[in-house]
């Protein structure tokens, strides 16, 4: 089992990499963030509480997303898999490293979109005006861009401290070039 890790900025466009890349690869793809919309729309307890988190453009507790993955990856510990949304903290990605070192896999392999900050705002409004989410009001998204840069981008930094390779791809361009430009550099 092969574990990648699409991250990157919200807007940075890892959902649609996400999509193709485990077509090309024929990955197993969990969105964290849909598995929570989905769970929000059956009204399940879990959904309840994501509801009122991703709401205010906040993080659910590490504990509640790692068990997720965790049993995501055990049953699926025959394909290789993609993670998309997650890790969002240091704490997650310790976490993963964990799991995977407890289910006897090798390293992930990250693969980090690159947007600056104007870019980001730029496509979330937009994508605000095309799709219905609830996390995409100007004051939320403001929330989101803030708490990616200060719990989110600090996972780099992480790995580099523990030493695992990130390939980084610049997310500012043609969909199809990117995607180029991912499965060359994996
Ligand atoms: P996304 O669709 O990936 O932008 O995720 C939407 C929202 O779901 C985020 O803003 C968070 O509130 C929540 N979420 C998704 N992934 C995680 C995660 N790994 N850790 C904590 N919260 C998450």
């Amino acid at each position: 089992m092969s574990v990648f890790v699409i991250f990157g900025p919200p807007g940075s466009g890892k959902g649609t990499q996400a999509e193709l890349l485990s077509k090309n690869l024929s990955l197993i793809h969990i969105s964290v963030g849909d598995l929570l919309r989905t769970e929000i729309s059956k009204k399940t307890e879990l959904g309840t509480m994501a509801e009122e988190v991703i709401n205010k453009g906040e993080l659910l507790p590490d504990g509640v997303i790692l068990e997720i993955v965790k049993s995501f990856l055990e049953h699926n510990k025959m394909r290789d898999v993609l993670l998309d949304g997650f890790p969002r903290t240091v704490a997650q990605a310790n976490g993963l490293l964990k799991i995977m070192d407890e289910f006897g896999l090798g390293l992930p392999n990250i693969i980090t979109l690159e947007i600056d900050s104007e870019e980001i705002l730029k496509r979330l409004l937009l994508r605000a005006k095309i799709e219905d989410r609830a996390d995409d009001t100007e004051k939320v998204i403001k929330k989101r861009i803030e708490v990616y840069f200060s719990q989110t981008e600090p996972v780099l930094e992480y790995f580099k401290t523990v030493r695992i390779p990130v390939s980084r791809i610049n997310g500012v361009g043609d969909i199809n070039d990117i995607q180029y430009e991912i499965l060359d550099k994996i």
